[in-house]
């Protein structure tokens, strides 16, 4: 088991986790909030090392990820634990358990993992999704090292709440994030997910800054963060700080895990899918079937780009091989597929 990155000694044995902005003190033989990451004689152990617990070739729309390399496909892969703990969490099955815990994990080294390639002449590279990767993040920073040499694309689905060193590592590997904006209130960071809003929103801008491409993805419970007026300040806050072409992604909630709220109904998120648009033009509806929130329409002149069903069915309309509309040749994608 590999000592984890991202850890200093305290008195007495114990230690401090600096990997995420929970900063868990760690007693000996205790593990952080994520379950995954232990003191053992004064070191901090990364748990799940290569642990590996679904291994898939999605597309990459499921991630989700609509503007990068619509129609690819790509081999996403995860194991246990999480650095938050939110009530309604559709992956609890992987991301509350420990090692110990969850017996159908299978244990890889980075080649094995890089061997899945072999089957898929298609796959574009690997996305680090369904736990949370941060807290698997040597085996994903040693995995993204090696995929970068071999020409994949590296993409990150996460929660966003990642310290600031690490997060400067990430951000010389990984080339695509998916990051979750759960709620524009700090009291629903804390009440249903045990974290704070402040570092989710400082992380956005970090990765915007740093010209990696981000998509956003909020996930729309009723009655806990679909309130207009917060909803519109978190749109007006995105245009401003990451801009007006952001791609976000509204999700409708199911009920999971401890959250056991009726689903979000489907006009809640039309409306709020109105608002959206009317700052960002890239917004996306997610886990229904909401034909005006599935497709890319260009923001200059309205053709339809790309067409998609069911989410994940995706038609390359009317783009060219450099990202431009074929009508009025806006630059609308970075990446698109060779
Ligand atoms: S990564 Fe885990 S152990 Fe480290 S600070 Fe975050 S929750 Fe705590
Ligand atoms: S951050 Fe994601 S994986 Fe972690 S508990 Fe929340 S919903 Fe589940």
């Amino acid at each position: 088991m590999p000592k984890a990155k991202y850890f200093q000694k305290l008195s007495r044995g114990s230690l401090r986790c600096n990997l995420c902005p929970h900063y868990c003190e760690l007693a000996e033989g205790e593990r952080g909030k994520c379950g995954v990451r232990k003191n053992i004689d004064g070191k901090l152990l990364a748990e799940n090392y290569g642990l590996i617990s679904s291994v898939h070739l999605d597309p990459i729309e499921k991630k989700p990820l609509y503007h990068y390399y619509p129609s690819a496909s790509i081999l996403s892969v995860g194991s246990v634990g999480c650095n938050l703990s939110c009530s309604f969490c559709q992956n609890c099955d992987i991301s509350q358990t420990t090692v110990d815990d969850y017996p159908w994990l299978r244990q890889h080294t980075v080649e094995q993992v890089l061997a899945y390639n072999d089957q898929y002449s298609d796959n574009i590279g690997i996305a680090y999704t369904y736990n949370e990767p941060t807290v698997y993040f040597e085996f994903m920073m040693d995995l993204a090292a090696e995929s970068k040499k071999q020409g994949l694309k590296n993409v990150m689905v996460s929660n966003g709440y990642i310290a600031a060193e690490p997060l400067r590592e990430v951000l010389e590997l990984i080339d695509a994030f998916n990051i979750d904006l759960k709620a524009f209130n700090n009291e629903f960071y804390k009440k249903f997910a045990d974290a704070r809003l402040n570092p989710v929103k400082e992380n956005l801008k970090t990765v915007r800054m740093a010209g990696k491409h981000l998509e956003i993805t909020n996930l729309i419970i009723p009655g806990l963060n679909d309130d207009e007026k917060e909803f519109e300040e978190m749109i007006k806050w995105i245009y401003n700080e990451l801009g007006e072409y952001t791609v976000l992604h509204l999700s409708r909630y199911f009920p999971a895990y401890r959250l056991q709220y009726p689903p979000t109904p489907q006009e809640t998120i039309s409306r709020l899918f109105e608002i959206s648009k009317s700052h960002l033009p890239y917004t996306y509806t997610g886990n229904l079937n909401f034909s005006p929130g599935q497709h890319t329409l260009c923001h200059q002149c309205g053709t339809l780009l790309i067409e998609r069903k069911n989410g994940y069915l995706t038609k390359i309309k009317a783009i060219d091989d450099k990202g431009k509309c074929l009508t009025c040749k806006t630059r609308i994608l970075k990446y698109v597929k060779p």
